[in-house]
């Protein structure tokens, strides 16, 4: 049961020195009550209170991993109903299903289309699980295919089947990868739970409604089973869209913890038609989905989804930013044109693509305004010649070329005179202010 604001207070030192952020420790017990805030902040709570603390300030939806290693996948850990109050903490994972009735050059197939990846903005976008099913009811075939798909990938597995013998055949072959075993229902509940809790795996309940969930989560945590994931068993779109808002909603607004738990879901047994079912998935994405098990993958649906969950999942507060320094496009020389710009992730890419387009070889500056496009950072003073001066003489650019000419961006046209000043000896060159019009500009370019 979590413990209110005023439960909280009683356990802190009560010293208000205001080193956890709030000047008293009654607001901070209110903000740890909410979920807003870290005990880690706070450096003087007792030993004795942390472990009374811990449950009232862990998240109310569980932090769950799937995988092990490099590949190991975070769900859960949210602390908020809507992205602007804070932020989404972990994307959801994106699943393909391999079933073991498939033939091999199917499940080949699969294996392969799952390592397709994007580049975007910097990030590499892939998918995360493979979800193995267990379809045949044949022990040693489902084995079989767990094996082979170890074999061929490092992903996160989830080995699905409702017969208990079948996920212990697939788990004596991975267990040390912590699959999510699914699934937990009201009648295979003892032995599903046995084996999660002997191989320390997480474990997925399903049920047939939100209540036989929770009296399911609640069996499995009295038996010992913490990491949980919640299957509400609907397959109407309406009702499976309504049970992830209650999910949520129960567990950060109501405290109620049997479905403190992140979620998966299946939109492919919502709609048949690939398109319909990418079009859910993305409905999974925004509202509230913890593990999205796709039919199938293809490059034209998942590309979109990753790209959809990229964007939920960015931090409202802190905009995406490339690091500083000097970025090479296409292998330029001593005489080649130098332009500067911001480190908004956003700017850089439109940026460097277009000089890419003008296929004139360039250097790019990139300088930190911490992830500010070009007129707020210079609105917020921080894009400006006494900024960009000492940048550019630190850089290293000078070692690099023979001319001493900077191109800058068009809006920052009122730096130019101000930063030839503070440079000494450089030509400033007020650029385009859009990208679109950079590579015409650098056909014209003169060392
Ligand atoms: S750091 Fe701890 S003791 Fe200090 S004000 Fe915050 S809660 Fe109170």
């Amino acid at each position: 049961m979590a413990l209110t604001g005023i439960q909280i207070f009683k356990l802190l030192p009560k010293t208000n020195c205001g080193e956890c952020g709030v000047p008293t420790c009654l607001a901070f017990a209110m903000s740890l009550a909410a979920g807003k805030a870290e005990l880690a902040a706070c450096p003087y709570v007792s030993e004795e209170a942390k472990a009374q603390l811990t449950e009232a300030s862990a998240p109310p939806i569980r932090m769950v991993t799937i995988g092990a290693g490099d590949r190991a996948l975070k769900v859960g850990g949210e602390t908020v109903m809507f992205r602007h109050e804070k932020r989404f903490e972990s994307p959801p994972g994106f699943a393909i299903i391999i079933s073991d009735t498939m033939d091999e050059a199917e499940v080949n197939a699969r294996l392969e289309r799952f390592k397709l990846r994007y580049e975007r903005v910097g990030l590499t976008l892939r998918p995360d699980l493979i979800a193995l099913k267990g379809d045949s009811g044949d022990v040693a075939r489902f084995e079989a295919l767990v094996n082979k798909v170890k074999q061929a990938s490092q992903a996160g597995l989830i080995l699905m089947s409702d017969n208990p013998d079948i996920l212990k055949a697939g788990l004596a072959a991975c267990s040390e990868r912590k699959p999510l075993l699914y699934a937990a229902t009201k009648e295979n509940l003892e032995a599903v739970a046995g084996l999660a809790k002997s191989s320390s795996c997480p474990v997925a309940v399903k049920g047939s409604g939100l209540e036989e969930v929770a009296e399911l989560t609640e069996k499995l945590t009295e038996a010992g089973v913490k990491d949980i994931v919640i299957d509400s068993g609907s397959r109407s779109l309406r009702q499976a869209f309504q049970d992830q808002i209650i999910i949520r909603s129960a567990a950060l607004n109501k405290k109620f913890r049997l479905l403190g738990y992140p979620t998966i879901c299946f939109p492919g047994e919502i709609a048949a038609d690939p398109m319909k079912e990418a079009v859910i998935a993305a409905m999974f994405v925004a509202k509230y989905g913890g593990i999205i098990v796709l039919s199938d993958f293809q490059g034209e649906s998942l590309f979109p989804l990753l790209v959809a969950r990229m964007n939920i999942y960015t931090d409202p507060q802190r905009p995406l930013a490339t690091t500083e320094g000097i970025y090479e496009i296409g292998g330029p020389g001593e005489g080649s044109p130098v332009l500067l710009t911001s480190n908004f992730s956003l700017t850089y890419f439109i940026v460097s693509g277009e000089i890419e387009n003008s296929k004139v070889p360039s250097w790019l500056l990139v300088k930190d305004t911490e992830g500010l496009s070009v007129m707020t950072a210079w609105a917020a003073g921080k894009f400006v010649a006494d900024t960009i001066a000492p940048f550019v003489k630190k850089c290293g650019i000078e070692d690099k070329i023979k001319h001493h000419k900077l191109v800058i961006p068009g809006y920052l046209a009122p730096e130019s005179g101000g930063l030839e000043e503070e440079l000494g000896g450089w030509e400033v060159l007020v650029g385009p202010r859009e990208g679109a019009h950079i590579p015409a500009y650098l056909k014209t370019w003169q060392p």
